[in-house]
C-alpha cells in the first residue's frame, strides 16, 4: 500500500521490498522531568511509527508533551524508557539528518543572509565553493535571489523564515522539525510558507513533523494528525487526513468539505482536554 503525497509529488518511500520505510519510530516512550518540587511525567507511552516522506502534525493542549517528543526525535533528550528510533537506529544525540524550525528564525543580526546560512557549515569547519554554492542555489529556490549580502533587518518576517528553512535544507536533512514555525507571521505570508514548506519538504522526500496550535494549519498540511492529551501527555487519537485535502495545497485543501469535518473532530478531541 502506497502512501499517498500531496501535490502527486515522487516520493521513494518503497525499501527494495515491499514496505513503506519508517522514519521515525517510538516504542512504549515514557519521558519523566525531576525537579526541585517533584516529577513530572510529560510523555506516557507513546507508540507511534512515522513513515519516510510523511508529514505528521502534533497537535495538543500547552503541556501535552509536544516539544518534548521533537526534542527525543532531535536527540536532544534520551527517554526515561522506551525507545526512540530514526531510520531503524536507536538515537544518541543531535545530527545533521535532523533540522529544526522554530517560532524564531535565530538569525545574527551581524552576519550577512549568506554566512547566517553557512554557519552550521563554518562551525564544522566545512565551508567549501560547493556548499556556498549549493547556499545561493538554495536562496533562489525559495524566492530570496539578491539577498545574500543583505543583513536580516533589511527582510521582512516572512523572508526571514524562508532563510531559516534555506539554513534547514543546506545540510540535506532527512527529516525536519517544524516547532510552530508560522505563528509569529502575518496570515497572508503564513499561508505562503505553508505552502512553500509543504511543497520543499514533499519534492525532496522529507519527513516533516510539525507542532502547532493552529489547527487549520495542522490539517491543511499534514498526512497525519496526533491529537496528544494532557497530564501526563499520552496519544489520544490519530487522524489520517483525507485523500482530497492532501492531494491539495494547504490554501486550496481548507476550501474542502473533508477539511473542515476533520478541523471540527480534532477541535472536538479538544475540548475535552481544556
Ligand atoms: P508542550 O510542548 O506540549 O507545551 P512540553 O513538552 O513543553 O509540552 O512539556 C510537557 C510537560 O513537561 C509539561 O508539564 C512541562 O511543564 C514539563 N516540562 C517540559 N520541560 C521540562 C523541563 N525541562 N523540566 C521540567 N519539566 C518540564
Amino acid at each position: 500500500m502506497g502512501f499517498p503525497t500531496r501535490f502527486s509529488a515522487h516520493l521513494c518511500l518503497y525499501t527494495s521490498e515491499v514496505n513503506i520505510m519508517t522514519a521515525i519510530s517510538f516504542a512504549g516512550v515514557y519521558q519523566k522531568y525531576i525537579t526541585k518540587s517533584g516529577e513530572t511525567t510529560a510523555l506516557q507511552e507513546i507508540t507511534l511509527d512515522i513513515q519516510a516522506g510523511e508529514m505528521i502534525g502534533l497537535v495538543g493542549p500547552s503541556g501535552c508533551g509536544k516539544s518534548t517528543l521533537l526534542s527525543l526525535i532531535a536527540g536532544l533528550l534520551v527517554p526515561t524508557s522506551g525507545s526512540v528510533r530514526v531510520f531503524g537506529e536507536k538515537v544518541a544525540g543531535p545530527s545533521p539528518d535532523r533540522g529544526y524550525m522554530f517560532q524564531q528564525d535565530y538569525l545574527l543580526p551581524w552576519r550577512t543572509i549568506l554566512d547566517n546560512i553557512l554557519i552550521g557549515a563554518e562551525i564544522a569547519g566545512r565551508v567549501t565553493p560547493q556548499i556556498r554554492e549549493r547556499a545561493l542555489h538554495l536562496l533562489e529556490e525559495m524566492g530570496l535571489d539578491g539577498s545574500a549580502a543583505k543583513h536580516p533587518h533589511q527582510l521582512s518576517g516572512g523572508m526571514r523564515q524562508r532563510v531559516a528553512l534555506v539554513r534547514t535544507l543546506l545540510t540535506e536533512p532527512q527529516i525536519v522539525l517544524l516547532d510552530e514555525p508560522f505563528s509569529a507571521l502575518d496570515y497572508q505570508i503564513k499561508l505562503q510558507l505553508e505552502e512553500l514548506v509543504t511543497t520543499t519538504l514533499k519534492a525532496r522526500g522529507i519527513t516533516g513533523v510539525l507542532v502547532t496550535h493552529d489547527l487549520g494549519e495542522a490539517v491543511a498540511m499534514c498526512d497525519r494528525i496526533v491529537v496528544l492529551s494532557n497530564h501526563p501527555g499520552r496519544i489520544k487519537r490519530i487522524l489520517d487526513v483525507p485523500h482530497n485535502v492532501r492531494q491539495r495545497s494547504p490554501l486550496a485543501a481548507r476550501e474542502t468539505a473533508e477539511y473542515h469535518s476533520l478541523f471540527r473532530t480534532i477541535w472536538g478531541d479538544l475540548q475535552d482536554e481544556y
